[in-house]
């Protein structure tokens, strides 16, 4: 068993680990972590309106498209593994055979922590069914009973990344990451969802505005650390620790 930093990203669409983790996936990559992102669907039929306004788009080509676009992303940001469970979207489908391979996945990564959506999501029931689905499965994966003999899972903290129109899903970001020396990257990833465009300066503000509530809280005026670009998570589950800070 190597004794590598690992982390997971359980993405529901292909492109949403980019606007909503990108800068902790490149942070992470850059400080030796091996980031593995698992993309539940490519977001084909809800998330590809650009792509379908297209003349003679069928199903297989937007796939494709996107499949490209979040390699793409996931090389810019450093990903050291991505998957494409290919699951379908709008709405995704959540079979047992599904859960088995996620399953598989996790114990295989053994991740240090992981990161989904927000708990609630009535806009997108997707995105919060794929919460719904990671808890399950890290609950699957920690069961001795599972697939016995294997390495079973410890207790990696679960990151809730920052949800489209934050207020209405109940999302209370209670952890601010410093992404601004590696904002470059995310930047970067975010060019590669050519079928988003309209998205690409919202999530710009949005770091932006998260940098802010960075300075804020690690001292503001009075000694606080000059980040000019962050990210919000919402951990789902208490620290343990030794002293606090
Ligand atoms: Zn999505």
């Amino acid at each position: 068993m190597s004794d590598k930093k690992t982390a997971l990203v359980i993405s529901a669409h292909s492109a949403d680990f980019v606007w909503r983790a990108g800068g902790a996936i490149a942070k992470h990559a850059k400080l030796g972590y091996d980031v593995t992102v698992v993309c539940l669907s490519y977001g084909e039929r809800g998330e590809s309106a650009k792509l379908w306004k297209q003349e003679g788009m069928t199903l297989d080509k937007v796939k494709t498209e996107r499949r490209k676009e979040a390699e793409n992303a996931a090389s810019a940001l450093g990903v050291h593994d991505i998957q494409f469970f290919d699951m379908g979207d709008y709405p995704l489908e959540f079979t047992r055979e599904c859960k088995d391979k996620m399953v598989d996945v996790i114990r295989a990564v053994q991740p240090k922590f992981m990161f989904s959506h927000s708990k609630w999501d009535p806009y997108n029931t997707d995105h919060m069914n794929t919460t719904q689905f990671a808890l399950e499965t890290r609950m699957m994966a920690q069961a001795w009973g599972h697939n016995p003999g294997e390495k079973v899972l410890g207790a990696p903290q679960l990151y809730l990344f920052e949800p489209h129109q934050t207020e209405q899903m109940n999302w209370k970001p209670n952890i601010f990451l410093d992404i601004s020396d590696v904002w470059d990257k995310k930047w970067a990833a975010i060019q590669c969802m050519q079928g988003q465009e309209h998205l690409w300066h919202f999530y710009e503000n949005v770091a932006q505005n998260r940098g802010n509530h960075f300075r804020r809280n690690s001292g503001g005026q009075a000694g606080g650390k000059a980040a000019t670009h962050a990210e919000g998570f919402e951990a789902i589950f208490p620290r343990t620790v030794d002293e606090l800070d």
